[in-house]
Order: C-alpha cells, then sequence, then structure tokens
C-alpha cells in the first residue's frame, strides 16, 4: 500500500522481516533507508503539534483534580452523575465510575472530554 507520498513503503525497503522498521519517515526507525521523497515535516506542523499537546497537558492538568475527587466522593462505589465539564468548556460531563474503581466519563462538548480508564 503506497504512503502518502504515493511511496509503495514495503518495496522500497524491499520487505522481508522488519521491513517497517527501516522506514525513513517513522522516528522509531532503527536503521532508516533513504527515500527520494522523504521531506521533513514544516516547522508550522512541528510547532502546530507541540502547542496541541500542550493544550492537552493543560487539560489533563485542570481535569484530574476534578476526576480524583469523583472517584474519591463514590470511593469504591459504583455510581454516576454529571458535572460542570472540569475542562471549561461550559458543558455536562456524564460519568460513571464502576465498582472496580475504572472510571468512564464523556462531555456534552463535541471534542472535549471522552475517556475511559
Ligand atoms: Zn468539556
Amino acid at each position: 500500500m503506497p504512503c502518502a507520498r504515493g511511496v509503495d513503503l514495503k518495496k522500497l525497503t524491499g520487505g522481508g522481516p522488519g521491513w517497517m522498521r527501516k522506514l525513513p519517515c517513522r522516528s522509531a526507525s532503527l536503521e532508516k533507508m533513504s527515500c527520494e521523497r522523504y521531506e521533513e515535516p514544516p516547522q508550522a506542523d512541528i510547532e502546530a503539534e507541540a502547542v496541541e499537546v500542550e493544550r492537552l497537558r493543560e487539560r489533563m492538568r485542570k481535569i484530574e483534580p476534578a476526576i480524583q475527587a469523583l472517584k474519591r466522593k463514590h470511593r469504591g462505589c459504583t455510581g454516576s452523575g454529571s458535572v460542570e465539564c472540569p475542562a471549561g468548556c461550559g458543558g455536562t460531563l456524564k460519568y460513571a465510575i464502576s465498582g472496580n474503581g475504572h472510571m468512564h466519563a464523556r462531555c456534552s462538548t463535541d471534542g472535549c472530554l471522552s475517556f475511559m480508564e
């Protein structure tokens, strides 16, 4: 199957065991080959990704105490409810906690919180 730049990656590496590890465009590659269509991602993309990662981290920092507080409130019992979204989006976070302490939650705002742990 060709990659986004139309290169048949398996063909490029010659296939065989571990062929994926030779790909020039995977950061985890051990023995990178060269590929004439390979380009470093544009700086703007790298920066946008860093901003996005930081935004997600910041959101985790914000919501983590609220999640822990909900778990303490239910203290190992099953429970469910809804609270104002701790991410500050203005939506409602609906959650359910199972007896073993696992929680799943989903915010009413599209693209906001949604997790299962
Ligand atoms: Zn939200």
